[in-house]
């Protein structure tokens, strides 16, 4: 079974071995779901991982990927991560989107060292970068623990980095696989997705909030901007994952 590690042979060797047996499996699920739709994905994914969570930012567009995980088994571990700087209607789309979508096992996240670590909730202005790994990767990062994979909403037509992106993908540091079951989805068929399917949106998008994070890093997107152009406007930081491996800092999109 892939996903085991063997009991009797050094941890360097198991972790190798490990490492292949996980890029073989993925490299195997994405050539048979290739032209199968992002249900298929979830369901295979489910059925193939263990323990496996979704990740959730409740944001302007995760309500595509929450019914399709919801049409498939509303007991699928939702993780969402309260970074305790989000839109008050973040929270209370959240709240409700849950509820209407019949999610039976939501796991709302907070780092309990944020009020020692930032009591002045000024870090996202000294150090965004430091602050994102504080409130959402590091609490990201627990919430996976002893989790073998996750679901994640991110799509090609999102960035550059992200324009080969497979169904299945190992992540490297930790070895557990990340399942996109929205990559090959454009914007117009997350669009149809939610209004074929009558699903409310996050009410911030009607208001030119097309990207939604934390409420002092978002602003609004004017008309022939980047969708994400109001993400951390006027800096360089575009993406707001941030991971520690190996002593390195590594950025990763954390967004769904
Ligand atoms: S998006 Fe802004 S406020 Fe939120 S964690 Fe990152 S830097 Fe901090």
């Amino acid at each position: 079974m892939p996903l085991d590690q063997p009991q009797d042979v050094p941890p360097e060797i198991a972790s190798t071995e490990a490492s292949a047996g996980l890029h073989a499996l993925t490299r195997e699920l994405n050539a048979e779901l290739s032209h199968r739709a992002a249900s298929d994905v979830i369901e295979t994914a489910l059925r193939v991982i263990s323990p496996l969570r979704l990740v959730s930012s409740f944001g302007a567009e995760s309500v595509a990927l929450l019914h399709l995980a919801a049409m498939v088994d509303r007991d699928i571990p939702v993780i969402f991560i309260d970074t305790e700087l989000l839109f008050t209607e973040t929270l209370v789309y959240q709240q409700e989107l849950a509820e209407r979508l019949g999610l039976r096992n939501l796991r709302i996240i907070r780092n309990a060292l944020i009020a020692a670590r930032d009591p002045q909730n000024m870090l996202h202005k000294t150090n965004p970068d430091a602050c994102c790994a504080l409130r959402k990767s590091a609490p990201l990062q627990d919430a996976l623990n002893g989790s073998n994979g996750w679901i994640t909403g991110r799509k090609r037509f999102q960035s550059q980095e992200r324009a080969a992106l497979p169904f299945f993908e190992v992540e490297p540091e930790t070895l557990r696989i990340k399942v996109n079951p929205l990559a090959h989805w454009s914007r117009d068929n997350v669009e149809e997705y939610i209004t074929e399917n009558r699903l409310p949106r996050h009410p911030l998008v009607a208001r030119g909030y097309p990207s939604i994070g934390c409420a002092p890093c978002t602003s609004p997107v004017r008309a022939g901007e980047d969708l994400r152009a109001g993400r951390w406007r006027n800096t360089s930081k575009d993406e707001c994952g941030i991971h520690f491996a190996g002593g390195r800092m590594i950025r990763q999109g954390a967004e769904t």
